[in-house]
């Protein structure tokens, strides 16, 4: 007989990790289930060389412990994923998390059974699971695509996803490299690889807009200061639209004269981190002048930097403006082409035709390889629900369901799957992550305790509520220029059927706004949640 739990989580990364703490607060029997063999998600899966916070480290960790808060330093201002990984291994410790955590569980699918109003979880190994919620903490960028290329399994040499590094070093030092991808994976480690690399060659499709990381150490003295602007620091976050310190400026670029413009993009050009992205003029990613200037602004930089005027151009994006998509932050990553054992291969114009068992052939060269990087990214957002057999009510499958899109309620549930809750889920602010997990646990932990408290057996938003969340979070999407452009934000995948066609698939208003409209369904007693059934008195 199937082992019956409260909750069922699925995923032990940040969210995951804290929803169990809060459900763990109300007294629930919880199981996390996590496919990896330790806690921390995608800091635990992306091991690959290079890969480090682009966002503020301190702004980018669990800020609900004041304790952990002052006994965790920090070393660098843009954390390298090991760092990472052992502070989520500090908490997973604190909390002695791993207990209620199966590692080595990927789960296969979840149905409901309306009977019992229970859902009934199966893992890959066929072993099954009850549970009253099912609460998805299965993250927006953890479902790693290998690229639609012919050959792609008959390479001899050795290869790696990114997203699926070993655990074991991977000496580069005299081989001859190819890294698929120049998205902000790929370029974290083209920057590192080629440190060593006997040779490295880039096959970049697209370019993007990089700006500079700058990171450096944190010293005891600088850890001082931040500690003890913790409170400022976790308010700012809550105020900015996308949680990040970073802020627009609130000006629209044409209303600064061009000299002081070019000044105010220079300062940002030389600020560590985001700020040339999210604390630039506030009309950059809606008004096509405003992003052509500032994209001008970055061309002629990526110029400046590569030697080679062919090279520098082919870096230089031309289908679409700075900003509208991810921004890859680099640590000397335009330099690095002007290194002897870098090359830069086109495959717009030099098309990869196939992938042999020594290498990569593109329309006019083979190239022979020892080691093949994919840095091509994730089915994002939607993906890591789409590799589940998730079914409702009826049996309906949620991968037919939002076959041509993502439907939720507030970003955290849909109807026809009643006690199903989402975490960090198609809809909803995505922004600083961290944040965004904070709020989203909390909101769902307050409905399953109202739901518990109550003895409500089901909780669904109704078909016309989560209409009503799909149509404003499209609404929102309209004017803004990243939904123009093909990119993981906007549900395009070239390696995965059927997600070539662009939709709305994230919130895009601000992230405060988000939480207003969620602590007020909260506020309302979750009416939205409980129609079916009468609230009990
Ligand atoms: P990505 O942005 O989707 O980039 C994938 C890259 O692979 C693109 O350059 C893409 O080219 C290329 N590609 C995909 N399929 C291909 C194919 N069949 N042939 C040739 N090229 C192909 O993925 P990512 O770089 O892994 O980043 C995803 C997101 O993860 C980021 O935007 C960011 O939000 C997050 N991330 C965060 C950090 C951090 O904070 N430190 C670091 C890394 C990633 P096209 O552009 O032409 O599709």
């Amino acid at each position: 007989m199937a082992q019956h739990f409260d909750a069922i989580v699925i995923g032990a990364g940040m969210s995951g990790m804290y929803q169990l703490i809060k459900l763990r607060e109300l007294g629930l029997s919880t199981r996390v289930f996590e496919a990896g063999t330790n806690v921390g998600g995608t800091w635990y899966w992306n091991r690959y060389p290079g890969a480090r916070f682009d966002s503020e480290t301190y702004s980018y960790q669990f800020s609900f412990d004041k304790e952990l808060l002052e006994t965790w330093d920090w070393k660098e201002h843009f954390a390298p994923q090991p760092e990472t990984l052992s502070y989520l291994n500090h908490v997973a410790d604190k909390y002695d998390l791993r207990r209620d955590i199966q590692f080595r569980s990927r789960v296969k699918s979840a149905h409901y059974q309306e009977k019992t109003n229970t859902w009934l979880v199966t893992l890959e190994d066929g072993s099954e699971y009850t549970s009253h919620f099912l609460i998805t903490a299965v993250g927006p960028l953890s479902a790693p695509t290998m690229p639609a290329i012919p050959g792609v399994k008959d390479f001899k040499g050795t290869s790696y996803h990114t997203a699926n590094w070993p655990h074991e070093p991977v000496k580069f030092e005299g081989k001859r490299v190819a890294v698929i991808g120049t998205g902000a994976t790929g370029v974290q480690t083209i920057q590192e690889v080629a440190k060593t690399a006997k040779t490295l060659t880039v096959f970049q499709r697209t370019p993007n807009w990089c700006a500079p990381l700058l990171n450096r150490p944190i010293t005891p003295e600088e850890m001082k200061e931040i500690r003890a602007g913790y409170p400022a620091l976790f308010q700012r976050c809550m105020e900015t639209f996308s949680c990040f310190i970073h802020t627009p400026i609130q000006k629209n670029t044409f209303e600064v004269p061009k000299e002081e413009r070019e000044k105010v993009w220079e300062e940002l050009y030389n600020s560590p981190g985001f700020g040339i992205w999210l604390g630039n003029f506030k009309d950059m990613l809606m008004d096509r002048e405003a992003n052509a200037a500032i994209s001008e602004f970055v061309a002629n930089k990526i110029r400046q930097r590569v030697k080679d005027p062919v090279t520098a151009e082919k870096l230089i994006p031309k289908n679409h403006g700075f900003g509208t998509r991810r921004v890859p932050m680099e640590t000397k990553y335009y330099e690095v082409y002007n290194q002897d054992n870098v090359k830069l291969v086109d495959i717009k114009e030099t098309p990869i035709e196939c992938i042999n068992a020594t290498g990569i052939k593109t329309s006019n060269a083979q190239y022979d390889f020892d080691i093949i990087i994919f840095a091509t990214g994730f089915d994002a957002i939607t993906g890591s629900f789409d590799r589940i057999d998730f079914r409702g009510v009826g049996g309906e499958k949620l991968r037919d369901r939002w076959r041509y899109g993502p439907e939720t309620y507030l970003g955290m549930s849909t109807n026809n799957f009643p006690n199903m809750l989402m975490l960090v889920g198609p809809h909803m602010a995505l922004g600083n992550i961290p944040r965004t997990i904070e709020f989203n646990v909390e909101w769902v932990t307050g409905l399953v305790k109202f739901a518990v408290d109550n003895k409500i057996d089901r909780i669904e938003p109704s078909a016309e509520d989560v209409q009503k969340w799909t149509d404003h979070v499209k609404s929102l999407g309209e004017g803004n220029l990243a939904f123009e452009v093909d990119s993981w934000m906007t549900g395009v995948n070239s390696n995965v059927e059927g997600k070539q066609v662009r939709i709305i698939n994230r919130y895009s208003g601000s992230a405060p706004e988000w939480r207003r409209l969620c602590t007020e369904a909260a506020a309302r007693g979750y009416t939205e949640f409980c129609r079916k059934m009468p609230v009990a008195a």
